[in-house]
């Protein structure tokens, strides 16, 4: 297992958003987390990728416990991370988004760029080699120099995944990597997301979009407040009953 999570909890005062969860990432598959809005999801993922500290349980990542490293280390040692809303800074290009992420992921410190050392220069030109390898990847290089303001919302969604990419990790968490874009324009990513997988990274993806979900995920956790209710094939899912009951909140069908 690439990633093991025991009993994993978070508390927010009174409020337990993630609750004794247990789940196992494989590695080399898209493993899908899905829920009502609220169900602790995105507090999953900040929990494994170091920016909320749990309240108590565990992580092991390739057989390390991270539970309490900070966020730097943890990207470091290879996860990589989308946000649900995609901050960017609309005024600049593509390139200089991910320059710039990847920047305050990279070791030179304020030091080095205020002195221009030897280091500085070379994580530079290092910088630039690896954003053109990544908007390459997302198929966005030849608007590298466009600024992200004048792009769609698939687009700013690629480069986010693109910045994830940047610091070459093994796995990568795409929380609601489709919010906000139009449905046409989903295959696209749903492509590049098994562009990812074709190329050995193991993919984590939180989404609300079931077609979308039930197609692509080897294997979906089912999160309802804060508790795992579920895990399985998405065939296995979409004839839970809990999990038809909790999610659609009746007789519905998951995959409607
Ligand atoms: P989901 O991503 O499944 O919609 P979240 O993980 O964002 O759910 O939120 C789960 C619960 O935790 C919600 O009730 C939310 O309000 C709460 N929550 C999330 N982050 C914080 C925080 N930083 N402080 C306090 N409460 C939070
Ligand atoms: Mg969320």
């Amino acid at each position: 297992m690439l990633l093991q999570i025991e009993k994993l909890t978070k508390s927010f005062g009174g409020l337990t958003a993630v609750n004794q969860v247990d789940a196992n990432i494989e590695k080399g598959k898209i493993t899908a987390v899905i829920g009502p809005n609220g169900a602790g999801k995105s507090t999953f993922f900040n929990l494994i990728s170091g920016f909320h500290q749990p309240t108590s349980g565990h992580i092991s990542f390739q057989g390390e416990d991270i539970t309490t490293l900070p966020v730097e280390k943890v990207a470091r040692l290879g996860i990589g991370r989308t946000f649900q809303t995609t901050h960017l800074f609309e005024q600049q290009t593509i390139m200089d988004n991910v320059l710039i992420g990847h920047r305050l992921r990279t070791k030179s410190g304020l030091f080095d760029a205020i002195f221009k050392t030897k280091r500085e220069k070379r994580e530079q030109k290092q910088c630039k080699e690896k954003a053109e390898e990544v908007l390459s990847f997302v198929g966005l290089l030849h608007a590298a120099y466009t600024s992200v303001s004048s792009i769609t919302q698939e687009e700013k969604k690629r480069v986010a995944i693109a910045l994830a990419l940047a610091t070459d990790p093994e796995i990568v968490l795409l929380d609601e990597p489709a919010a906000g874009v139009n449905p046409d324009e989903t295959d696209g990513l749903v492509q590049l997301i098994r562009k990812m997988v074709s190329h050995g990274k193991t993919v984590c993806l939180i989404e609300h979009k079931m077609p979308m979900i039930m197609s692509l995920a080897d294997h979906i956790i089912v999160l309802n407040h804060g508790e795992k209710i579920a895990e399985g094939t998405p065939e296995e899912i979409q004839l839970n009953k809990n999990v038809i009951e909790a999610y659609l909140g009746g007789d519905a069908h998951v995959s409607a």
